[in-house]
């Protein structure tokens, strides 16, 4: 493998990982993933179920250490730091499943989101004014509200934090394709104001339209990675038989 020098005054890709092998428990599920989202770029991560995508986001949010290989943030060997530390750096994920709290009102979760880097009242605000259905809800409970809502308020928690860089897994997942319309159109903005986007979906023909490169999961190895169109020529060879 050769390593060439960087280009002065390049800017370092936010995530790249090398070589990563992970596993759960006894069995490795990810078998040498390599895999680089560049600065303010959008990077669909697509694949079948248990391809390996979820496991990615693990691994690059620091929640599942890898056997080996290498992360690198913004330039920086990070591999083996802790979620709390890649959080810090400006990794922000939103889990499968969203990971709002559902007995706790619109504010109080975005109050524990809050920490310390931002204050709450700025946090409310932002999150009002990018989200104005939040704001009519702000003393409902997360859980009654409607999946769209949970997943915009999901989003609304994750900016707060004023991230580099968002994992976003499967947040299509249980939606109404109206819906999912809806929360792609926030995730189009967010690209547009240049926070690069990890976006993992099963369903390519949603995630590639916002996406600038395309990473093909199966198995736990990329099949193919490259643009948008490229992945998607083969996704319909490949899995729809075209
Ligand atoms: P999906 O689209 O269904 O969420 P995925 O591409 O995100 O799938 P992963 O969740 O990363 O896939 O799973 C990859 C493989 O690892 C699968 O075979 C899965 O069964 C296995 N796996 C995932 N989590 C665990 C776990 N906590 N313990 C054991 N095996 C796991």
């Amino acid at each position: 493998m050769t390593h060439s020098a960087p280009t002065p005054g390049a800017v370092a890709p936010v995530i790249e990982l090398s070589g990563i092998r992970a596993s759960h428990g006894e069995i490795e599920v990810l078998h040498g993933i390599d895999l680089t989202v560049p600065s303010g770029a959008v990077v669909a991560l697509l694949g079948p179920n248990g391809a390996g995508k979820t496991t990615v986001m693990k691994v690059v949010s620091g929640l599942l250490p890898p056997a080996s290989g290498t992360i690198r943030l913004a330039g920086r060997d990070v591999t083996g730091i802790t979620a709390t530390e890649t959080a810090r750096l400006g990794v922000c994920s939103i889990p499968e499943g969203r990971g709002v709290f559902a007995n706790l009102t619109v504010r109080e979760n975005l109050w524990v989101a809050a920490g310390h880097r931002v204050g709450l009242e700025e946090l409310e605000e932002v999150a009002y004014t990018r989200f104005p259905r939040l704001g009519e809800r702000r003393d409902q409970l997360a859980g009654s509200m409607s999946g769209g809502e949970q997943q915009m308020l999901a989003l609304a928690r994750a900016l707060g934090t004023d991230p580099a860089v968002l994992l976003l897994d499967e947040l299509s997942m249980g939606l109404a394709l109206v819906v999912v319309r809806q929360v792609y159109d926030v995730i189009a903005a967010l690209a547009a104001e240049g926070i690069a986007i990890l976006l993992a979906e099963q369903f390519a023909r949603i995630a590639l339209p916002l996406a600038d490169h395309a990473v093909l999961l199966a198995g736990g190895r990329v099949v193919h990675a490259g643009a948008p169109a490229d992945v998607e020529r083969e996704l319909s060879t490949t899995y729809l038989g075209g």
